[in-house]
């Protein structure tokens, strides 16, 4: 009791399941999400951004977002070598 944080090991919560997680531990995702009242005229207002939400180790290994990341930086790296 009674020790502060400073702040440096930030706590965040895993979307998935409610867990709190200290940042270094949490994987970063950016989530798509996109708004939109689909209606079919000019009042039509949709709206794609990205949202930057966390999963704990477990949830992260679950869905396989941290292999999802190592593909994607693969896939990188063979176009920067086929150019
Ligand atoms: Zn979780």
């Amino acid at each position: 009791m009674g020790k502060r944080r400073r702040g440096r090991d930030r706590v965040v919560t895993c979307v998935n399941c409610g867990r709190s997680v200290p940042r270094s531990k949490a994987m970063s995702y950016m989530k798509r999400t996109r708004y939109s009242t689909d209606l079919r005229n000019e009042e039509n207002v949709s709206y794609v951004g990205g949202v930057e939400v966390y999963y704990c180790i477990s949830c992260a290994k679950h869905y396989g977002i941290g292999e999802k990341k190592k593909k994607m930086a693969q896939r990188r790296r063979e176009r920067e070598y086929r150019v």
